[in-house]
């Protein structure tokens, strides 16, 4: 790990921005495929909230068994448990040179908590990005998902279908449909979008560190509109 100078982290002769995001959007709006991206670009950490659970679910872990019920019906874990293994996370050092939170925060004690912890530790959001789909599109998106349950890659099933047929590319697991992604828990976790995450738009809008960006065009525009964003500072 480098020195801090100013919001910069100086890594062998290098200066790189340090950047605090969070990534927010309703589910299949790309969050997940644009932070993966944005983590490797900026090297920066990738934190979701999704895949932790998944992984806690997957090793049955208390955490895991406690979760899962109410991630297969397409309902949020409780604010006690994501807001534990989310701050638990961000006291890692890997995350002193920035980070990127996926699908954190999803409610307002959420958001409260995270900002309480920032401001304690010194370490202001750089910025909020808000991806926009239209619900149509979304369903489309994740209803023909395809998820490795071992190493968490994402297919679809007609705009990005695995090269090795039923099988993941990357570690040649056999690819599941998610419980969540099945039209019942689809329609549930765009309720609860709606009714405990949207809010969060105004949330962060009122402090100044909202952007919105379109999330249906082409993966590649949106991360190129993405890294343009992030390189125009935030106006008031
Ligand atoms: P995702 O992969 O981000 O769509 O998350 C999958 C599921 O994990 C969600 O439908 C929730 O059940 C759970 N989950 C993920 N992030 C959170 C969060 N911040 N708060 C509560 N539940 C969450």
């Amino acid at each position: 790990m480098g020195s801090w100078v100013r919001g910069w982290l100086h890594c062998a002769g290098e200066a790189v921005k340090i950047m605090r995001l969070v990534f927010l959007g309703a589910p299949g709006v790309g969050k997940g495929t644009q932070a993966d991206k944005a983590a490797v670009h900026y090297r920066i950490r990738k934190i979701s909230t999704g895949d932790l659970l998944r992984e806690a679910v997957r090793i049955q872990s208390s955490l895991g068994c406690e979760a899962k019920e109410h991630m297969d019906q397409g309902r949020l874990v409780p604010d006690s448990v994501v807001i534990g293994l989310v701050l638990e996370r961000l006291a890692d050092p890997s995350c002193e040179n920035g980070f990127i939170l996926d699908g954190f925060p999803r409610t307002v004690p959420q958001a409260d908590a995270l900002g309480k912890v920032l401001v304690e530790r010194s370490l202001p959001l750089d910025r909020v990005i808000n991806f926009r789909v239209s619900r149509e599109e979304i369903v489309k998106r994740l209803s023909g998902r395809r998820s490795c349950p071992k190493c968490q890659a994402t297919y679809h099933l007609e705009f990005a279908p695995s090269k090795n047929g039923g099988l993941c590319e990357r570690c040649g697991e056999a690819l599941i449909q998610r419980s969540d992604d099945q039209r019942e828990a689809i329609e549930m976790r765009l309720r609860v979008y709606e009714e405990q995450t949207a809010p969060l738009i105004d949330f962060y809008e009122k402090r100044h560190v909202l952007s919105h960006l379109n999330g249906a065009e082409a993966v590649d525009t949106v991360y190129h509109n993405l890294v343009k964003v992030l390189a125009t500072p935030q106006t008031a």
